[in-house]
């Protein structure tokens, strides 16, 4: 893809989460070192748009590998109908034109909309629409490949850039939301979150995606927050500010939660010696994503197995060296064709409703702003305001109490 789209926007390409990257850094090494130490290899270019092109290289290189790592981005999803976020036409044109922003895709989705009610209630809107399409949306092609990687034991490790969780609900590839601290980690692991799950702006509490949860009369607030302060009511202690519920994804500015996990399952991934890297549907231009990209092909090619390249455009500059096989074009169409890929039905497997577990005993985890944000600030002023009488199912704020 030449644009990034919706689900690879989830971090940005300058003045990223520094946290989150700093994290990976530690834990998997600083990848400017050694790139140019790479061992060369035979290298092959597919252009899927020219005729008579051969994929046999590719074929080769799926059909021997044992332990493959996979990182996705929003090129896998683009068929089944999850939107480009910089398009001029669709969901967010719509959005631009209802409300009458001027808002680029990556300024909806960078941590400052929680400064004021109104950006709040817009991105709580995109954000609602998002869901309904993934979750009424079809796993790919793509994705039923990577389950059969799955079945077959040959996935080490699906890292996903995209919120959509088209790939959890396919059985084999679930995640865990929060992912627990210590092995054993999932296979898949949601780089930039997942709209399938919300949490509270405090405590860290997880829950299902529920859209009424965002409605336009205001904030969510924190069940358990509440649960909190009815307990320190009871005991006859001065009230704390209670957290609100938001979508459980990672915005521009804020870094992951789980960014400790992360860098743990990327570690252990590297001493697990992977024999293949499959880049596919991205354009690779998140900081922390490049690092794990740069670690794991040297890992590779210590193996002396192969870095795959799929996507629309070719790699830039900072990736071209470290690929072996190059495929240009639609990645549905590239795997489809160099593997015994036989369709969705015929590989017999479940397609669920829901991807994600929430395992046992974790510590909740909260997302960590990089700068002082007003909003964060105004947030708690809500919630400090609100009387803690009862523990209403799903406590409102009203847009004037703001
Ligand atoms: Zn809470």
């Amino acid at each position: 893809m030449s644009n990034p789209t919706i689900s690879s926007l989830l971090n940005p390409v300058k003045g990223g989460p520094k946290a989150t990257v700093s994290r990976k850094r530690k834990a998997v090494g600083n990848a400017k070192q050694s790139t140019k130490n790479v061992p060369k290899q035979t290298r092959f270019l597919i252009d899927l748009g020219l005729p008579g092109y051969d994929i046999q290289p590719l074929a080769s290189v799926l059909q021997k590998s044992k332990r493959i790592v996979v990182i996705t981005g929003a090129g896998i999803s683009c068929q089944a109908g999850i939107p480009d976020f910089r398009s001029s036409t669709g969901l967010f044109k719509t959005l631009r034109s209802e409300y009458g922003i001027s808002f680029s895709g990556k300024e909806m989705f960078d941590n400052s909309v929680y400064r004021n009610i109104e950006t709040v209630n817009i991105f709580h809107e995109m954000i609602k629409q998002l869901y309904e399409l993934s979750k009424n949306a079809n796993p790919t092609d793509f994705h039923y490949f990577l389950a059969k990687l799955a079945k077959e034991s040959r996935l080490l490790r699906l890292y996903t850039q995209n919120i959509d969780y088209l790939e959890t609900r396919l059985e084999g590839l679930e995640t865990s939301i929060p992912l627990p601290s210590s092995p054993p980690w999932p296979l898949t692991i949601a780089l930039h979150g997942t709209l399938e799950m919300v949490s509270c702006t405090k405590c860290g509490y997880i829950q299902k995606f529920d859209p009424s949860f965002f409605g336009k009369d205001g904030l969510t607030a924190c069940p358990e927050c509440r649960i909190g302060n009815e307990v320190r009511r009871i005991a006859g202690k001065r009230s704390t500010a209670e957290g609100c519920l938001r979508p459980r994804i990672v915005l521009y500015n804020e870094s992951h939660p789980d960014s400790e996990a992360i860098g743990s399952v990327c570690t252990q991934d590297l001493k697990s010696k992977p024999d293949c890297l499959i880049i596919a549907g991205t354009s690779c231009k998140i900081p922390g994503v490049k690092r794990i990209i740069k670690q794991m092909s040297m890992s590779v090619r210590r193996q002396k197995g192969s870095v795959v390249w799929m996507n629309h455009d070719p790699p830039n500059k900072e990736f071209d060296h470290l690929c072996d096989v190059i495929v240009t074009g639609d990645c549905q169409t590239a795997v489809k064709e160099a593997t015994a890929y036989v369709g969705p039905t015929a590989l017999n497997i479940k397609l669920k409703t829901h991807g994600a577990k929430k395992p046992e005993n974790q510590r909740p985890r909260v997302y960590k702003k990089r700068a002082k944000v007003e909003g964060d600030i105004m947030l708690k002023e809500v919630f400090r305001s609100s009387k803690a009488s009862s523990v209403p199912p799903r406590p409102k704020v009203k847009l004037e109490e703001v």
